[in-house]
């Protein structure tokens, strides 16, 4: 996979450069007569470079990956594809099954990044194990890890094969900045990417007046800002949902822009970073 010109790339902690800007699938599929759109929203996304794609086995009981198998069908190779398995089917063997039946919706022999979803009632070990199995197989590329906080990751570090995680999936945007407190440090300081989802807060974030003035004195949209802030983050991948070829355009401008000082101060002022630690926020 080729990262076009232009776009920021990220390093994993193998070396692998992705894409710092993709796009998320949550609530697409699901509805037959937004089909068509979404699927034209993912190829236009695709055509212009955005080649990340993040979807899950939950989403959509598994529509969503079924309408990315179209969006890549023909050109998988181009994709960086990431899906994700739900606590309650990481067993050794249930991780096993849940990625064949993905592998299956996706029409595809590989996943690139394989996530845990979020952490539940599987041992973490084990789940690590089932992953790790996975990609020796070559099922996956790598395996990463969503909604894990600071101790979950220490954990994870003392098991065999743990210091392959290769992300964490994270609620991360202007208005939910508390990981920036010791999560995102540790992260970058072992090399793990961070995946931010809800970069837009579901798009309530677009409707804060000090983001839309700032925005426009920019010349940028909201949603721009919003997106080019997470870009202008060192070990920072955004993954914006939409299902409409114009917001997707939109969002693409974002990467057109580079923040300069004082405008990272005065969203530092609008969007306080955390004072002390916070636990962890998910959606
Ligand atoms: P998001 O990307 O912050 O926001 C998506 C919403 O914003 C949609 O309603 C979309 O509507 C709208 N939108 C997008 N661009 C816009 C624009 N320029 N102007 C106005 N509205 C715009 O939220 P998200 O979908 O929750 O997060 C992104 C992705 O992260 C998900 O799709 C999923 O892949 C992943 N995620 C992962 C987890 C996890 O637990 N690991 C949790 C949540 C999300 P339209 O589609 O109509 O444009």
């Amino acid at each position: 996979m080729q990262a076009p010109s232009g776009m920021k790339t990220v390093l994993l902690p193998d070396g692998e450069r992705v894409p710092a800007f993709g796009m998320g699938t949550w609530n697409m599929g699901d509805d037959p007569a937004q089909r068509g759109e979404e699927l034209a929203a993912l190829r236009f996304g695709l055509d212009a470079g955005l080649t990340l794609i993040d979807t899950a086995e939950m989403y959509g009981n598994g529509q969503s990956e079924s309408l990315v198998a179209d969006a890549i069908a023909g050109r998988r190779d181009e994709v960086f594809l990431v899906s994700k398995v739900l606590p309650q089917n990481a067993t050794r063997h249930g991780t096993a099954l849940a990625c064949e039946r993905s592998l299956r919706r996706l029409g595809t022999e590989r996943i690139d990044l394989y996530l845990l979803h979020w952490r539940g009632g599987v041992p973490l070990a084990e789940s690590v194990a089932a992953l790790e199995a996975l990609r020796v197989a070559g099922k996956i590329r790598h395996w990463g890890v969503s909604n894990l906080d600071l101790s979950d990751m220490r954990e994870l570090d003392a098991f065999p094969g743990g210091e392959r995680v290769a992300a964490n999936q994270l609620l991360y945007n202007l208005s939910r900045r508390g990981i920036e407190w010791d999560l995102l440090p540790r992260l970058r300081e072992h090399g793990v990417p961070v995946m931010a989802y809800s970069p837009l807060e579901q798009a309530r974030l677009l409707k804060n007046a000090g983001l839309t003035r700032l925005a426009q004195s920019a010349g940028m949209t909201p949603a721009q800002l919003a997106l080019a802030w997470l870009l202008s983050r060192e070990g920072v991948i955004a993954i914006p949902k939409s299902g409409d070829r114009g917001r997707v355009r939109e969002n693409l401008g974002a990467l057109e822009f580079t923040l300069d000082e004082a405008q990272l101060a005065q969203l530092d002022r609008i969007f306080p970073p955390p004072r002390g630690p916070q636990p962890l926020e998910m959606l």
